[in-house]
């Protein structure tokens, strides 16, 4: 089978390769998206990956791709917005995607981000720029096995996440509407007000949702622990930015460890002068208790390889004429 591989990312090549040498399939890779500037390349394959955030295109993109025997299209992202799905139908177009690769890889950088705050590391960075070495008892820490941890949304990254905190000898609560017995022995169920008032660590997991936009601001910090540490690897328009800098700042709470930020997309992943960044991340990377990562939670081998072998073993059952469990439905 013959699949053209749209937005190909230099760290999916060798996966990519290992997979070509396993299944004897050819995949040519690309690094452009698919759009109307460069459907035309998919004339001749079988099936089609693709992995990016712009549109497609309009229905006309469809019917060509149609029009050139394509069935399907393989995501490599968990998201599908991006996709004209009544057109996907109306073409006959299969669309499948990749959403679970690695909730350890998410689980684990919420982790890092906890510990380095828990144990002041930025502030005693900040600190021996100064010359100040001193053992400060302003600095003096907590160990992870004495904190009570608040896991908010526990799906799936949450779940992988109440698991290490577990492990690790913590107290874990969660607030789920859903209940998940796959996660249940892990945590303490409980309601959102009482992660809020009582958790020494708050990790955010839910998806962004109307309901879930802001849902930590300034009441929330109000009402937290002044040792609160709190971590979002989820979305950043979970947390109203002005609220988490002013509680920071207020001292309100005592960190916050960040893999997104609500105004992302302009500098994430891209290479920007630094005049150019936002106020709000400016004024965030100045606080030694704030930890900022460019949404890299996701970013390990494992998660890499998975997304790349699911996506492409679907776009083969599809042409296939299998079914695949990643579809994703109207
Ligand atoms: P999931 O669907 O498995 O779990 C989400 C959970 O949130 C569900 O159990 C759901 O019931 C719960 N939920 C929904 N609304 C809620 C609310 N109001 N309060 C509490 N819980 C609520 O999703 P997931 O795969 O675990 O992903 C979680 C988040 O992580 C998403 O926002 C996703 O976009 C983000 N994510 C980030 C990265 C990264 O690299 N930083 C990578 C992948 C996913």
């Amino acid at each position: 089978m013959k699949i053209i591989m749209y937005g190909t990312g230099n760290a999916e090549r060798k996966y990519v390769k290992e997979w070509m040498e396993e299944t004897g399939n050819e995949v040519k890779m690309v690094t452009e998206q698919l759009n109307a500037q460069t459907v035309d390349e998919a004339q001749g394959f079988d099936g089609i990956s693709t992995q990016q955030t712009k549109p497609l295109g309009g229905p006309a993109l469809y019917k060509k791709l149609a029009a050139m025997g394509i069935k399907q299209i393989s995501t490599r992202t968990a998201g599908f917005d991006m996709f004209d799905l009544n057109a996907c139908r109306d073409n006959g177009i299969t669309v499948t995607n990749v959403t679970v690769y690695s909730p350890r890889a998410i689980a684990e950088m919420g982790l890092t981000h906890a510990m380095y705050l828990l144990r002041r590391i930025g502030d005693y960075t900040s600190r021996m720029e100064e010359g100040d070495f001193r053992w400060n008892p302003e600095l003096i820490s907590n160990e992870i096995y004495n904190q009570t941890v608040g896991i908010i949304g526990l799906g799936n990254i949450g779940g992988a996440t109440a698991q290490i905190y577990k492990a690790l000898g913590a107290r874990v609560l969660a607030y789920d509407p859903n209940k998940n017995v796959e996660y249940a022995p892990y945590v303490e169920y409980t309601d959102l007000d009482t992660i809020i008032k009582t958790a020494d660590i708050i990790s955010l997991h839910t998806p962004l949702l109307p309901s879930t936009k802001n849902m930590l601001a300034a009441p929330q910090f109000a009402a937290m622990k002044n040792n609160a540490i709190v971590i979002n690897m989820a979305r950043g328009a979970l947390i109203n930015t002005a609220d988490l800098i002013d509680a920071l700042k207020n001292k309100e709470i005592a960190g916050a460890g960040l893999d997104t930020l609500a105004d992302e997309t302009g500098f994430f992943n891209h290479e920007v002068a630094v005049d150019d960044l936002p106020d709000d991340y400016k004024q965030l990377q100045t606080l030694p208790n704030v930890l900022i990562t460019p949404h890299v939670a996701f970013f390990t081998q494992t998660s890499i390889r998975n997304m790349v072998e699911i996506s492409l073993n679907d776009v083969v059952k599809v042409v296939n004429g299998q079914h695949s469990r990643n579809e994703v439905r109207l």
